[in-house]
């Protein structure tokens, strides 16, 4: 089995063991042990939330670089809507775009483009009778993840058609293609220029299935600082961006859902928010509703750990830039869905993580997680290193800790030791009073 790759991971030298990433990581996968966090690969869903409350810049997102472009002949920059809301008082996209040919790629593709292309494709096919409704977008790769991962009921919900990075690849390996056919399509590098670590795991583990297009993802925050000097010297930036109002709007939530022109929608962000829309769809249903958006992040992609600008003030800005754009120039012939815009039916995250592959042996440590969980506290501090009681206890069974590093359990049994020792020696104390009584009384 191929393993995981993760975009997420940890600087241990700077690591204080401070529990803050412990406590907000959304599917426990953090624990502290030997006072540094440690991820556990297989509950990881790279959401990038421990990246972004670190007080100490323990953890970072692992990805390409601009350095990589030598690698090859042609590149071409893949830019996240996202990557537009980071600069202050931008009046045109077209400073983004001119900045990035200035940078030396070869081509540009917005990926704005293509979420106008994958917005009018979806209106198709929420049409469809045939299809599984509410239909939950695609295109957050963390919300996906955790619906794998502790949602199985709900894969059947998950968007089958292509998430607009992937879609943007295509559409640019074809234009590079055709225009240089002389050039080897391993000599094309395509650049994603990301916002989040949850779309870097995306392309490195290859999620598109076979028909991967993208090389490489580089990050919105590196980018940033290198357009920012780039863009100062532009005064007249080439009329080169070619996204509209609804390729833009994805960058933040309700972006996505208003595109699809069907009232019937949920659009929500923050994993702890996308968790309990996603328990209330598992356990109750969501009658009435088409359509749900749901991103890991607050505010939308925006809100993404690799970028720079504050996710609301970034939606701000990209509110007052779509004001001026046309609606939706990239619109293709929707009477039929084309089978490229779909995903491979055989791509699925492999995220098991049984007790045991023995059923039986399961169900009783199933059993023993809660009769050593009724023992605890019940008041999920951390300070054993796990971000719940009931995880703890989990731990304990999987024989990956020890119950004495429960520091409330530790403190009673020291008082109630302490107080033993005191009472005894009040006892002694007494006894030997009294014998002294005795003695002087003879
Ligand atoms: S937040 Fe997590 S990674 Fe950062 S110092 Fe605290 S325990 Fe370590
Ligand atoms: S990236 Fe998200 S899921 Fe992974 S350890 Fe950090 S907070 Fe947890």
């Amino acid at each position: 089995m191929q393993k995981y790759k993760h975009s997420v991971s940890l600087d241990v030298e700077k690591c204080k063991g401070c529990t803050t990433c412990l406590k907000r990581c959304p599917t426990e996968a953090i624990r502290i042990r030997d006072a540094h966090a440690k991820i556990n690969p297989a509950r990881c869903i790279d959401c990038g939330e421990c990246i972004k409350v670190c007080p100490h810049k323990a953890k970072r997102a692992v990805h390409d670089t601009l350095a990589d472009m030598k690698e090859y002949k042609i590149t071409v920059a893949l830019p996240a809507p996202a990557l537009y809301g980071q600069f202050d008082n931008l009046t045109s996209i077209d400073y983004v775009v001119d900045g990035l040919y200035k940078l030396g790629f070869d081509y540009v593709y917005e990926v704005a483009c293509a979420a106008e292309i994958v917005s009018a494709y979806t209106r198709t096919y929420l049409s469809r009778p045939d299809i599984i409704k509410p239909v939950i977008s695609s295109a957050c790769p963390a919300v996906v993840r955790m619906i794998n991962m502790n949602f199985p009921y709900l894969k059947d919900h998950i968007m089958p058609i292509l998430p607009p990075v992937e879609v943007a690849a295509k559409n640019a390996r074809d234009i590079v293609r055709e225009r240089h056919p002389e050039v080897d399509s391993s000599d094309i590098g395509i650049f994603f220029i990301s916002p989040c670590p949850a779309k870097v795991s995306y392309v490195k583990n290859g999620f598109a299935g076979n028909r991967n297009n993208i090389d490489r993802v580089i990050s919105v925050r590196d980018v940033y600082f290198e357009l920012l000097d780039v863009m100062s010297r532009t005064e007249n930036p080439t009329e080169s961006a070619k996204s509209g109002m609804i390729g833009i709007g994805w960058a933040s939530t309700g972006g996505e859902s208003s595109a699809v022109f069907n009232d019937k929608y949920l659009a929500a962000d923050g994993i702890e928010n996308c968790v309990r829309v996603l328990e209330q769809i598992e356990n109750e249903g969501f009658s009435g509703l088409e359509f749900i958006e749901l991103n890991a992040c607050n505010g939308g992609c925006v809100g993404g750990a690799m970028t720079v600008t504050n996710a609301y003030i970034a939606q701000a800005r990209l509110n007052s830039l779509k004001r001026y754009l046309p609606v939706s120039p990239n619109r293709p012939d929707t009477s039929e869905i084309p089978d490229f815009m779909f995903t491979d039916e055989n791509v699925v995250y492999d995220t098991t993580e049984p007790l045991s592959d023995d059923r039986a042996t399961a169900m009783r440590m199933m059993g023993d997680i809660e009769r050593i969980t009724k023992t605890l506290p019940g008041i999920d501090c951390g300070s054993c290193g796990a971000p719940t009681c009931m995880a703890f206890a989990e731990d304990i069974v999987k024989n990956e800790t020890n119950a004495d590093e429960c520091t409330i359990i530790m403190r009673e049994l020291f008082h109630e030791s302490l107080d033993l020792r005191k009472a005894v020696s009040e006892k002694l104390a007494g006894s030997t009073n009294s014998t002294n009584k005795n003695n002087a009384a003879k």
